[in-house]
């Protein structure tokens, strides 16, 4: 009886811990020039997973966060992201779409004109929330991230580390259900770095599947996580609870 009960209260496209959210089938992509960015990716990640993508500069990790974002389309195969074909996607279901992605970049992107508050209600009032949840949610949000109480801070007056903060509030704001981050701790210190990658884990612990694309070795070998490792636009390696591969 509390097993139904529990059962109808969920979400209906809230599927079980096993089904794929993200699948890439044999993708490639070649830009105009040089050789193909990703060339015959497979990659199936479960909902709620954890994942870092690793590997060299140019090695392709931007070009698959750009291929999942609906940034760009694939030269060839086919990419599935929440049951949404991104090959044969209509454009007008396109912002649709992008409504269940976070995205956090290692610049953060903050508007720099505005505070901390508005940075992070501009991505509600985009989907046209009303003011009375916009207040109720981004105060929420800022205190899940650690910023109670610097709503009306300009991002210059804050930390890099606190940028990326109101960076991965407002990219989690409209609680999506994935977040992709590419390398967002790629300008920030040690000590910052690993409040971010324990504040990504601890979003994915509330049931965000997470996807980081980083450099940062000894967070990745410490973490413990699945590690997808890409070379020249090929999936070299791909491990539960994965360490950094050493180049020879
Ligand atoms: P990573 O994020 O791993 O550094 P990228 O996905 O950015 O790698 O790049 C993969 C390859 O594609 C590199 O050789 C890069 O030079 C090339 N590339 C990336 N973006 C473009 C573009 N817009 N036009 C042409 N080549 C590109
Ligand atoms: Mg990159």
């Amino acid at each position: 009886m509390a097993k139904n009960e529990f059962k109808g209260k969920r979400k209906k496209n809230q599927a079980s811990a096993s089904d794929e959210i993200i699948t890439l089938n044999n993708v490639s992509k070649a830009y105009a020039t040089g050789a193909p960015a990703l060339n015959g990716v497979d990659l199936h990640i479960k909902k709620g997973e954890f994942v870092f993508i690793v590997g060299d500069s140019g090695s392709g990790k931007s070009t698959m966060i750009k291929l999942l974002l609906r940034e760009l389309v694939p030269t060839s195969g086919d990419i599935n992201v929440m049951g949404y074909d991104l090959v044969r996607i209509r454009h007008s279901k396109i912002p649709k779409f992008r409504r269940n992605l976070g995205i956090v970049f290692q610049d953060f992107r903050l508007l720099k004109d505005r505070n901390v508050y508005e940075n992070v209600a501009f991505a509600q009032r985009i989907i046209q929330v009303s003011n009375k949840d916009i207040k109720r949610n981004v105060p929420s949000i800022l205190a899940t991230v650690g910023l109670a109480g610097k709503y009306k801070a300009k991002p210059r007056q804050l930390s890099g580390g606190e940028q990326q903060r109101v960076a991965i509030a407002r990219a989690l704001v409209n609680r999506p259900s994935i977040l992709l981050a590419d390398e967002p701790t790629g300008n920030l210190d040690p000590k910052n770095s690993w409040e971010i990658m324990k504040l990504l884990e601890q979003i994915n612990e509330n049931g965000t599947t997470v996807l980081v694309v980083t450099h940062n070795r000894e967070i990745v070998n410490a973490m413990q996580k699945r590690v997808v490792t890409m070379k020249k636009g090929v999936i070299v390696s791909d491990e539960e609870k994965g360490g950094y591969i050493d180049e020879d």
